[in-house]
């Protein structure tokens, strides 16, 4: 595979030669099939779905359910396993009404860890205070792995749901959830993988994972906003009542109650994003062609070979373990600079890095830093990139020397 011809692929890449897009981690850029595909929805198939008896709507349903088992093939799962939302943050919202609002009792408790994303506890935090459930969080250690020696301590039969990140979007951490999943099967809990990050730069299968629900950004890889995935075990769908209610997800309606329709369609009430969900089928199959393993090793070849030439830049700190077990995410900060003014020179130099806490403040707090600015890769980005990263840096560090 050639990684450095696909770049032509991406129309905002392939026309910005001065920009180092070192951002992915946030959003991805977009091939142009991804893009002609959104655009075709909207020329030729736009009609609603699932309710027309004309031939357009019948074209538009078969192009929504073909994204449907797109995404299914990319993870490994069934067709009526796969629930289009509009990103992790709603499908983990999902996870955390429709089943922790009826499941979770006051006393129970949620496990969570302390490299989440604010996706994966704040939704937590609402239905906990709801119910009167606890909240407890697996450490990390020094080098910023979750520390499992902890899980003999924490996974008593109070805990009714694991919910881990499978890759941080900061430190880059792969997580070992298969092996989290199979001790939260143990105590019978209910096991919940934010896989915004992993599924994006990771081959995912969903059923190796063990876990009961997953949840992913289209955006974040190669597809449109608006448009995610909540895959979900059947078993459990079909054991959950709904999160949104509404036209499409029901059985029968009388004016004082109502029955649901099976999964997914339960979980997808009102006109879903249905151009996004076709065009993130798109990105799926683009990824499918290209190779997920091949992703990920271009993506850790890039992380190899950029934190070996950040070595070069006096006083930058890096930080995230050092191992197979990290994807394409660098945070740093360099002296005493702010992350947002570090950003700022990098931007001047042409190179798109963000900064902050990254929507992980606890985090944060365990790091004893505010913010980190953070460099993340992806399948269009290159060694160049990583070169004029790390000169830019240099340069910036030699201008600053009195703030390092
Ligand atoms: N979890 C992780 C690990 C993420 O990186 C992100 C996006 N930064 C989210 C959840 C939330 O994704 P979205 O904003 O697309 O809902």
């Amino acid at each position: 595979m050639d990684f450095t011809s696909l770049r032509e692929a991406f129309p905002l890449i392939a026309g910005r030669p001065g920009l180092v897009y070192l951002d992915s981690a946030a959003t991805s850029q977009k091939p142009k099939r991804v893009l002609e595909a959104l655009d075709r929805y909207y020329k030729e198939l736009n009609a609603n779905v699932h309710r027309g008896a004309y031939r357009l709507s019948v074209a538009a349903t078969e192009a929504y359910e073909e994204a449907r088992r797109r995404m299914a093939r990319f993870l490994n799962a069934e067709e009526r396993e796969i629930i289009f939302v509009r990103n992790t943050t709603e499908a983990l919202n999902l996870v955390a009404y429709a089943w922790g609002l009826r499941n979770l009792k006051e006393g129970d408790e949620i496990l969570v860890t302390e490299m989440e994303h604010h996706a994966g506890l704040v939704p937590w935090h609402l239905v906990a205070g709801l119910k009167g459930a606890r909240i407890k969080a697996i450490p990390l250690t020094e080098e910023g792995r979750l520390d499992l020696s902890a899980l003999d301590r924490l996974l008593t039969e109070r805990v009714k749901v694991v919910s881990v990140v499978h890759m941080s979007n900061v430190l880059g951490t792969i997580n070992p959830v298969a092996e989290i999943a199979r001790r939260a099967k143990e105590v019978g809990a209910l096991m919940v993988v934010d896989g915004a990050q992993s599924a994006p730069h990771l081959p995912v299968d969903v059923k190796a994972l063990g876990a009961d629900f997953f949840a992913l950004s289209g955006h974040k890889m190669l597809g449109p906003t608006g448009a995610g995935v909540l895959w979900g075990r059947y078993e459990v769908l079909e054991g959950m009542g709904p999160f949104l209610g509404g036209g499409e997800m029901i059985l029968e309606v009388h004016v004082d109650r109502s029955t649901y329709a099976p999964p997914p369609q339960r979980f997808e009430a009102g006109t879903p994003p249905i151009a996004e969900a076709v065009a993130l089928g798109e990105a799926a199959q683009y990824l499918m062609e290209v190779g997920m393993d091949k992703v990920f090793a271009h993506d850790r070849a890039l992380l190899a070979y950029a934190l070996e030439r950040l070595e070069e830049v006096p006083d930058l700190k890096v930080y995230g373990p050092k191992g197979e077990d990290r994807g394409g995410v660098i945070p740093f900060t360099l002296g005493r600079l702010h992350a947002h003014d570090l950003a700022t020179f990098l931007d001047q130099e042409g190179i798109a890095v963000r900064a902050g806490h990254h929507c992980a403040q606890p985090l944060h707090r365990k790091l004893g830093v505010p913010a980190t600015a953070r460099a993340s890769f992806y399948l269009y980005n290159t060694k160049e990139d990583v070169d004029r990263f790390v000169e830019a840096l240099l340069r910036i560090r030699q201008k600053m020397a009195a703030w390092v």
